[in-house]
């Protein structure tokens, strides 16, 4: 029997719903905060990874689904967003229209981890982008719309955790520092870790195996002027939002593209897998692949650790509101043009093969869950009437005009909404 591969997954409802929510609450805030969508390929050029996630990232080196296609050419399943929005934002000539551009994306990322729970092959990000606006409230900002979003979902206890990795002014003697560091404790480094150091010793504190522990004794970050203003002000604004942060002063975060501010968002009691939103600003990415020189922050969740995150409680399958049934073949046509009917007036309406006995139409109406079952018969389709029963214990029945089984339906399911 065919099944599906390692890592990947169906969804079915309710979680598919629960998505489905998800996403249509991130774009009204998306809205509000005036950012505006873009759908990206799911397959890019294997460079676009290489030359700006980095080559010395686990999701590059270790996880990314890379293959050559029937023509030789060298391509990835997008392993994360913000490269092909940086692509897609030089490709198409958005800088002349306006440098400052804010975009947003919803889909499916690809990297090969080990499966764990809320560790996927395939896994939802919705991601923001804030192009072409240096200052440090566009980083606050971007914090502020993820920690709304956040809200919003129903993520009830997140932690934010902020750092600044300085510039290519400040950060290289940062860099000669940490690697003198690193050297000396070079025995305390994984393999992986100890194969890379030379080339990105930053890794090494982002290291799942040893970096907690080699942060402890890592040495501070020196900031050049610039820099160390531009994070001031980033916590002021964060202050004045107000959004509670925590400096962590070994936060680097996973990807090579990143500048100044980086920031990871936590969500209490989903297990290990807790980080559940991070970026940061990357200043010099947009100019390193042949766009102009300008300054961009940005952000990915993870929706389905949100959506972990934010499950209270059961989630249930939508249920009809309405049965429709037919006594008898001859009812049927009726039947359907009612049901049809129903649904225009906004009432979710669900049948089975009119086809079957009343009996099995009746039974197929309460296993559905639904409230109500409108019966049409040969007097029903006869006269243009519906026989609305309540399925609910002690629930009466009533021969109507369409319409009023619409209204009659409604103004019952708003009272129950209500006493509940
Ligand atoms: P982690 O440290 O958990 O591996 P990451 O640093 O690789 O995360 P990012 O590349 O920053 O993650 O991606 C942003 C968000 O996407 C993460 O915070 C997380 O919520 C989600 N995410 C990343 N990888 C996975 C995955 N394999 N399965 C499900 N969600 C994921
Ligand atoms: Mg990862």
């Amino acid at each position: 029997m065919a099944q599906t591969v390692r890592g990947f997954r169906d969804i079915m409802e309710p979680d598919a719903a629960a998505f489905a929510e998800l996403e249509a609450r991130c774009r009204a805030l998306f809205r509000l905060y005036g950012y505006g969508e873009i759908r990206l390929p799911t397959v890019e050029q294997r460079e676009l990874f290489v030359k700006s996630t980095g080559d010395t990232t686990d999701i590059v080196e270790k996880e990314m689904y890379a293959f050559e296609d029937a023509g030789g050419r060298m391509l990835a399943l997008r392993p994360e967003g913000t490269p092909g929005v940086a692509r897609a934002y030089i490709e198409n000539g958005l800088p002349a229209k306006d440098l400052r551009q804010k975009l947003f994306y919803i889909g499916s990322m690809f990297r090969a981890e080990r499966p764990q729970a809320g560790r996927y092959r395939e896994f939802e990000q919705i991601g923001a982008e804030y192009i072409g606006n240096p200052d440090p409230s566009a980083d606050a900002e971007t914090m502020v719309l993820l920690a709304a979003l956040l809200k919003s979902a129903g993520v009830k206890e997140i932690r934010l955790e902020i750092n600044s990795i300085g510039c290519p002014q400040c950060r290289p003697a940062y860099k000669q520092a940490l690697l003198d560091y690193l050297k000396a404790n070079l025995d305390s480094l994984c393999d992986n870790c100890k194969k890379r150091v030379e080339r990105n010793p930053l890794r090494a504190l982002d290291c799942k195996t040893d970096g907690p522990k080699l942060a402890a004794g890592a040495p501070p970050m020196k900031y050049c002027p610039d820099c160390d203003a531009h994070f001031a002000q980033v916590r002021e604004h964060l202050k004045n939002a107000p959004l509670a942060f925590n400096v962590n002063p070994n936060l680097v975060r996973g990807l090579d593209y990143y500048t100044r501010t980086v920031f990871e968002f936590r969500a209490a009691g989903i297990g290990s897998q807790d980080a559940i939103a991070a970026g940061g600003r990357y200043d010099t990415l947009i100019k390193s692949m042949g766009g102009p020189d300008v300054a961009a922050v940005g952000w990915a969740m993870g929706a389905d650790r949100v959506l972990a995150a934010a499950a209270s409680g059961e989630r249930a399958a939508p249920k009809p509101e309405v049965f429709v049934a037919a006594a008898d073949k001859t009812a049927a046509p009726k039947a359907f043009q009612i049901l049809q009917f129903l649904r225009g007036e906004g009432l979710r309406a669900d049948a089975a093969a009119f086809s079957q006995s009343l009996k099995s139409q009746m039974r197929a109406a309460n296993k559905s869950g639904a409230r109500f079952a409108a019966i049409i018969g040969e007097r029903e389709a006869a006269e243009g009437t519906v026989t609305l029963k309540d399925l609910a214990p002690g629930g009466q029945e009533k021969t109507v005009s369409p319409r009023e089984a619409a209204d009659l339906a409604r103004r019952q399911l708003q009272d129950g909404l209500k006493a509940s």
